[in-house]
Formats: C-alpha cells, structure tokens, sequence
C-alpha cells in the first residue's frame, strides 16, 4: 500500500519501532531506577532532589494511581522490597511485568519468531492488563476511603 508520501507501508517496520519504543522505555525505567535514591517524599539523582512532581497530587492533594511508583520501581532496584512495597503495593508487580517486557522486546528485536514468542506475546498483553487493572482498583479504594 502507498502512503500519501509515496513510500510503501511496511508492518513489520511498524511492529519493529513498537518493539523499540517500548524496549528504550523499560531499558529506561530500569537505568533510571537503578542510578536514583529513593528516601519516603524523593527520589534523587547523585544527591540532586528530582525536579518532577505529580500534577494530580499537586493541583488536587490527592495520590494519583501511580503516586509513588518511581520510589516503587527506585527501592526495588536497589533490592529493597519492603520499602518498595509501602511506596506503592503494586510496585513490585510492575516491576515484575518490566524486567520480562524487556527481555521479550529485546529478543523480538532479535529476530526471534514462531508460536512461543506469540503466546509470550499475547501473555504479555494478559500480565499488563491486569497490573493496570489492579493499580486502577489500588486507586479507587484510595479514593473510596478503604486504602491508605
Ligand atoms: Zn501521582
């Protein structure tokens, strides 16, 4: 099919981007979490506060559904589940759907095909629905009085 540019659509160009973007956003998240310190109200970088608030809970003084997911995702790269899970409880559920979504993109990226990596696929789809999911629920018991 021609674009109006003149250059043929390529899908398997497209789902190589997909997988790039979101390989360079979990590669991200993981780097980033893996270089900053968390503390109970910050995270820094080399002693440095992070200049980046959350607007939900700056224009209306409530959490939002990711409100302390950074510290989350900084305290269990550090290997501090504990902490990590009073920052938010499902910190280490998303962390725990990152690690593979990685390892996943990376080795599509590689080339690798067939029926295993489609059913990975389609699991990875599952895993991530139902981490937003409970994150959304976390956050509605928050605003329904019935979480901290
Ligand atoms: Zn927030």
């Amino acid at each position: 099919m021609e674009s109006p540019g003149g250059r043929a659509y390529d899908p398997d160009k497209a789902v190589r981007v997909a997988h790039g973007v979101i390989l360079g956003a979990c590669v991200a998240a993981l780097g980033f979490s893996a270089l900053l310190q968390a503390g109970d109200a910050r995270v820094e970088l080399f002693g440095w506060p992070c200049p980046m608030k959350c607007f939900v809970h700056s224009v209306f003084g409530i959490r939002c559904a990711f409100c302390g997911m950074t510290r989350s995702f900084v305290l269990l790269a550090h290997g501090r589940f504990g902490e990590a899970v009073r920052q938010h409880p499902l910190g280490p559920a998303m962390f725990g759907y990152v690690v593979p979504q990685a390892l996943y993109r990376a080795a599509a990226l590689l080339g690798a095909k067939g029926r295993a990596m489609s059913r990975i696929g389609l699991l990875g789809w599952i895993a991530g629905a139902a981490v937003l999911a409970a994150i959304l629920i976390h956050w509605l018991a928050y605003l329904g009085g019935l979480w901290i």
